[in-house]
């Protein structure tokens, strides 16, 4: 027997509805490519969406057609958000980080018919433009003002969206409709998609409202770092207009000095982004007179995409803002884990409450979790072992766009996701590596994620990276990589000397390296593909 309950369905444009009608006059702030600071709110951002639904719809955009973006953070790219995937059609959001090469292959592999750019991309898209034969229209976003000589032909986001009455209705959908696309980075291998629906993408946004996920509620102002083209910028753009939050998007500043200012000057009690942004941040802060991290406006700050180094997340905690860590990828929509405390860890000295904070968090309703090891076993959940992690849920992904699904999932529909881990016995998760980054030494494992955590909090050291070099006896063995702080010059036996005391012996690294810069994926990451081959004839002393 089925219950009396109404079927609904879970769409992406009722979410817009709520947030104009009951928090019409909550903020949009944004700094825009353009210079200035725009201010919206939500009734205007229902009356603009409409518009661009209105004009996509001119240009010939239907349901189940790609509409791409390559942007940063603005309430332009919010209007995106909202009309393309109200209007049926399916939002792929590219990050202009990535290499020529991997862009091509994105558009061309996603097939959209429409590019919006920012002007700050103007010069990619007049260089690549010629290769993306299935796009018709290309729309700088901009007023008349500042359009862009260097694109090519291109049409006006403000003009197109004058000449349109903002009358759009938005159509019923199947709640599975697809309703965006974002491509893995690919450090190795060509980028994979992934496609969301308008369901995964409702049910992910309660949990980004949870209290025991992010909490986002009408009460906070939210500086919306992690990008809109990095995993749907971890669902906030539809969980804000969910729970009424106001949204500060920060453009295309992201230094620690512009995050600031807009954070204090919009009092922004949450933000969000990877760690390489939040050590900018405080940095920032301890090189400029006068600032200390109680100066911040946030009252919790989530770290994801990759590990929050130990001493980031005392400093956060010591100046009063609480650092939450998260864990999640392009697959899992991205948000699985979220490192909340349980009421007792209330109680624990300030080390034993961060040995729980550096964990990546723990499983939310929704996600299961479990890790296998090399042979398929599952293991226990006892914090000790470590192995192949797994995962599935309602906003996990079953498959890649345009790919034989077979090859996603193992053969009991749990999502390999290419990490390894510990879960303890109140469902922590801990990630000790990347299956491809985990250093094997004579047989056993070392975390290079745990060496990088302990070598960032020796005082001189401002990023560290460990990759695993060939070793004669041992087969691999750990090669710590150091970008100094400014102005500090430590010697490679300071450093270890300060791992001795953190580590086990066998874990420390055979040798020390200073670089001025360690590259970064597209999203910000360690490139550690990248340094390794930098270092492949590297020999250990
Ligand atoms: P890509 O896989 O293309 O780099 P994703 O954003 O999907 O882009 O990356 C997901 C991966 O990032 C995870 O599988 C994991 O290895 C890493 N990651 C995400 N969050 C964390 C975290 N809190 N700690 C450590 N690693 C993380």
């Amino acid at each position: 027997m089925f219950g009396l309950m109404q079927d609904h369905e879970l769409l992406i444009s009722s979410l817009l509805d709520h947030a104009e009608r009951y928090h019409p006059k909550t903020e949009i702030v944004s700094r825009t490519c353009e210079g200035d600071i725009v201010r919206t709110d939500y009734a205007t951002l229902g009356q603009r969406v409409r518009k661009l639904a209105e004009a996509l719809r001119e240009l010939g955009v239907k349901q189940g057609d790609i509409v791409a973006t390559m942007a940063w953070n603005t309430h332009r790219h919010l209007e995106l958000y909202f009309a393309v995937s109200g209007m049926g059609a399916i939002l792929h959001t590219v990050n202009p980080r990535l290499y020529h090469e991997q862009i091509n292959y994105i558009m061309n592999h996603a097939e959209g018919s429409v590019l919006l750019f920012d002007i700050s991309f103007s010069q990619i898209v007049g260089q690549l433009r010629g290769s993306f034969p299935k796009v018709r229209h290309f729309i700088a976003m901009t007023d008349e003002a500042h359009m862009p000589t260097d694109a090519g032909e291109v049409l006006c986001y403000e003009t197109l969206l004058e000449q349109m009455p903002g009358e759009f209705v938005w159509p019923k959908l199947d709640e599975r409709t697809a309703s965006s696309l974002c491509y893995t980075s690919g450090t190795t291998g060509n980028p994979k998609g992934v496609l969301y629906s308008h369901r995964s993408s409702i049910l992910h946004s309660f949990l980004v409202c949870q209290a025991d996920g992010f909490g986002l509620s009408a009460q906070d102002s939210t500086l919306l770092v992690v990008p809109l083209f990095h995993v749907n910028a971890w669902g906030v753009p539809y969980a804000a207009a969910m729970s009424g939050a106001k949204l500060v998007l920060p453009g295309p500043n992201l230094d620690g000095k512009s995050l600031f200012e807009l954070a204090v000057a919009e009092k922004c009690t949450m933000t969000l982004g990877v760690p390489t942004v939040w050590l900018g941040l405080l940095q920032y802060i301890e090189s400029t007179p006068g600032l200390s991290v109680s100066d911040l406006p946030f009252n919790r700050l989530y770290i994801g995409g990759s590990a929050a180094p130990r001493a980031l997340i005392q400093k956060l905690e010591r100046g009063g803002v609480r650092a939450i860590h998260a864990w999640g990828m392009t697959e899992t929509s991205p948000v699985a884990a979220v490192c909340n405390f349980l009421p007792h860890h209330y109680d624990l000295e300030e080390e034993a409450r961060l040995d729980i904070q550096v964990k990546q968090g723990r499983a939310v309703f929704g996600v299961e979790w479990r890790i296998k090891d090399e042979d398929g076993n599952v293991l226990p959940h006892d914090g000790q072992v470590s192995g192949n992690l797994y995962v599935r849920g309602p906003w996990i992904a079953s498959g890649y766009f345009k790919m034989d699904s077979a090859e996603s999932l193992d053969e009991e529909g749990w999502f390999p996701t290419g990490d390894v881990a510990k879960i303890d016995p109140e469902g922590y998760v801990q990630l000790t590596d990347r299956s491809k980054d985990v250093i094997k030494s004579g047989g056993e494992w070392i975390s290079s994620i745990e060496l990088e955590n302990a070598a960032v909090g020796h005082p001189d050291v401002q990023e560290a990276a460990v990759i695993g070099v060939a070793h004669p006896k041992w087969q691999e063995r750990p090669l710590l990589i150091v970008v100094r702080k400014p102005g500090t010059d430590p010697k490679p036996e300071d450093i270890i000397a300060y791992l001795a005391e953190r580590v086990v012996k066998w874990w420390l690294p055979d040798d020390v390296i200073f670089v001025d810069e360690i590259p970064h994926t597209a999203t910000g990451k360690l490139h550690k593909q990248k340094l390794r081959e930098q270092f492949r004839d590297y020999v250990l002393p």
